[in-house]
């Protein structure tokens, strides 16, 4: 197993996912991150939380504190069911108007 310095494992595409990855290049995401077009769930999933400001997310049984490193690290290393169901989470927060 290749090891990555934190700057090289950033530019990673999924690393949890176990087929393919190999090509990273098909999306950028707005901080630097590059996916393949398999993993750019992953990618739209840091845009969204980046244009809130890394929000605190919860759906069981899933939990995310607040902070742009708890979005990157699922994003990077969370396996699929965990960012699908956060994505689900947001899919469900946008159709919902802004009710604070
Ligand atoms: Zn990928």
């Amino acid at each position: 197993m290749l090891e990555f310095s934190d700057e090289e494992y950033a530019s990673l595409c999924s690393t949890v996912a176990d087929d393919g990855c190999s090509n990273p290049t098909a999306f950028t995401d707005e901080v630097g991150n590059t996916w393949c077009a398999d993993c750019q769930h992953r990618g739209e999933f840091i845009n969204w939380g980046k244009a809130r400001s890394f929000p605190a997310m919860e759906i069981h049984p899933y939990a995310m504190a607040q902070g742009a490193y708890y979005w990157q690290v699922t994003a990077t290393q969370g396996d699929e069911d965990r960012v699908w169901s956060f994505l689900s989470l947001i899919e469900m927060l946008d159709a919902t108007t802004e009710v604070a």
